[in-house]
């Protein structure tokens, strides 16, 4: 199930403060484009707070959810745990018809900032989808990748024995 979507009117005067789970299916969903998949169990969480001003909204909170992913130092499976801190003034979508859209633009921390609601809906899952998407990151790795206990395997040709009493052949060889 997606996270709610808050209609502008339910938001009281005094705030609205929502914890929600992130369930695995929907957050797979977000994970769709990524590398990354979901942790089986691990469902994530959200902590959210809208309030407002006039008909501005001002979204605060924070998100954990866990994924897994190979690593791309060592292609071992890697689990990440990954958080934000969500800020965002969200004016409604009328009184700002001369922002650009941005579709087409890479969102960045700064650009999320200020943003738009329309047709009087807080849709929460649209922000977190951006928000986990942000914190996605392009080249997972371990931060210590595990060392591997066994030797990697060696080619053939390595794996023959030469013979001891051989090995003054063997410098004599370097030599010329
Ligand atoms: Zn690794």
């Amino acid at each position: 199930m997606a996270p709610p979507v808050i209609l502008f009117d339910r938001i009281p005067d005094e705030g609205l403060q929502q914890e929600l789970v992130l369930d695995e299916a929907w957050v797979s969903e977000v994970f769709a484009e990524t590398s990354l998949a979901t942790v089986p169990g691990v469902p994530g969480s959200a902590s959210i707070r809208l309030d407002k001003d006039k008909r501005n909204v001002f979204l605060s909170g924070r998100f954990e959810v866990t994924a897994q992913t190979d690593c791309v130092a060592c292609l071992e499976r890697v689990t990440l745990g990954l958080g934000a801190d969500l800020v965002l003034h969200l004016e409604p979508a009328a009184g700002a018809k001369a922002k650009p859209t941005h579709e087409e633009v890479e969102l960045s921390r700064d650009e999320l900032d200020v943003d738009v609601y329309t047709d009087d809906r807080i849709d929460l899952a649209h922000w977190l989808r951006e928000a986990i998407l942000l914190e996605a990151p392009l080249h997972p790795r371990h931060e210590v990748c595990p060392v591997k206990l066994e030797m990697p395997a060696a080619p053939p040709s390595a794996r023959v024995a030469i013979d001891p009493r051989l090995a003054p052949l063997a410098r004599f060889i370097k030599k010329e």
